[in-house]
């Protein structure tokens, strides 16, 4: 007897995920990365396109080092990786949180000297070794240069927190001429020199994705890019990458709309002429933003079908005239993929590719093609 596999429910957007291209983005900041390491960073659920499955593709693809935002993720991510690869968590460790990185086998990226004093007296022989952050100019995470030369001194502590890898963050790594990014890659240099005899081992990291873009001066011993991977442009002049996410949506009902008529709350558009509407089930609930009510697009059957008045949160209008015979329910709209640049979604909803992908919510039904899928 065989039993029927449970319909999936089509009146949905679904998220395609491209394994194969995750994994020829991955080889490409490879390349990118030179001698140095490329690790991956695969916080907020992989950008929104699943961790479990994409770190696993990720890891077969060659991948040892992840970085996750928080402890909760990485404890998820090893419970999919299983124990070989290094985790790192970039949010540090607070009061109370050591059992948890040691039970999960996570490295804690240290980011103050109360957390570096915690971890050496907390962390046994079995825990990971772990990350010091120096700030190198974005004010956010990391200490300072003043107190990498109080730490200097304290050899002892350093060992004692097992540090093996001496990282910060670019601020500016988007813009190639800005004249911060040598400034970091500098202070980079120099707090590691400071640290090299109490820390002879340690490797040094700056790159993300626009990092690794700015050449070998910024690869230092490990990469770690993120949204380059995932097929994001980390910068305008970067180079392009294979697209991995592609959004789709299914019409729902298509309409005629007489000059006059309105579409959607506020009314906000209203048709001069004779045009034929197509409701998709795809909404601000989904990730979709509504910021990009009546800017953005979708493509149908090769045809730009411009997004009419607001988007609401379960449905968004667009117009399919030119579309012609392919306009009819169940036929998918794509909003982001091969044919809507990432970067173009995210212009038309003012804001940046980033937060576009990791927006998208569980509501998507996620797919993956490709090798692992
Ligand atoms: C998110 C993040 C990265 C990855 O950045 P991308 O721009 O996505 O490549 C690297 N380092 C740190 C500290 C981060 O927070």
């Amino acid at each position: 007897m065989t039993i029927a596999a449970a319909p999936r429910a089509l009146a949905r957007p679904r998220l395609t995920v491209d394994l194969d291209a995750l994994a020829r983005n991955y080889a490409g900041y490879q390349a990118l990365s030179g001698r140095a390491e490329t690790a991956v960073t695969i916080k907020a659920d992989a950008y929104g396109l699943g961790a479990d499955t994409v770190g696993r593709a990720l890891a077969r693809a060659g991948c040892q080092t992840f970085f996750v935002a928080n402890a909760e993720e990485g404890v998820r991510l090893r419970e999919s990786l299983g124990p070989a690869p290094t985790i790192y968590v970039y949010n540090g460790v607070l009061d109370g949180e050591a059992a948890l990185f040691a039970a999960h086998g996570l490295a804690p990226v240290l980011n103050d000297v109360w957390q570096i004093e915690h971890w050496a007296r907390d962390a046994g022989p079995s825990v990971p070794a772990a990350a010091l952050h120096i700030d190198t100019g974005m004010s956010r995470l990391g200490v300072s240069a003043r107190e990498v030369e109080a730490l200097a001194g304290r050899a002892d502590l350093l060992h004692a927190a097992r540090i093996a890898l001496v990282m910060s963050h670019l601020a500016c790594a988007d813009e190639p001429d800005h004249p911060l990014n040598p400034i970091q890659a500098r202070a980079l240099h120099d707090a590691v020199a400071r640290l090299r005899p109490a820390l002879p081992k340690a490797r040094a990291s700056l790159a993300n994705s626009a990092g690794v873009c700015l050449g070998p001066d910024y690869a230092f011993d490990l990469t770690r890019p993120g949204v380059g991977v995932y097929g994001g442009a980390p910068a305008p002049s970067a180079p392009a990458l294979d697209v991995v996410a592609t959004l789709e949506a299914p019409i729902l009902q298509v309409r005629e709309l007489q000059p006059g008529d309105t579409v959607g709350y506020g009314s906000t558009y209203a048709a001069r002429e004779r045009r034929v509407a197509a409701t998709v089930a795809l909404g601000y609930a989904d990730g979709f933003l509504r910021a990009g009510s009546g800017r953005g697009y979708g493509v149908l059957a090769g045809v730009r079908a411009p997004i009419l008045g607001r988007i609401s949160m379960d449905l968004v209008t667009v117009d399919v005239t030119e579309a012609g015979a392919a306009a009819r329910p169940g036929a998918l709209v794509e909003f982001l993929g091969p044919n809507v640049a990432l970067e173009d979604a995210a212009a038309a909803a003012q804001t940046l590719n980033y937060e576009m992908l990791t927006g998208l919510s569980a509501r998507c039904d996620r797919r993956y093609v490709g090798a692992g899928a």
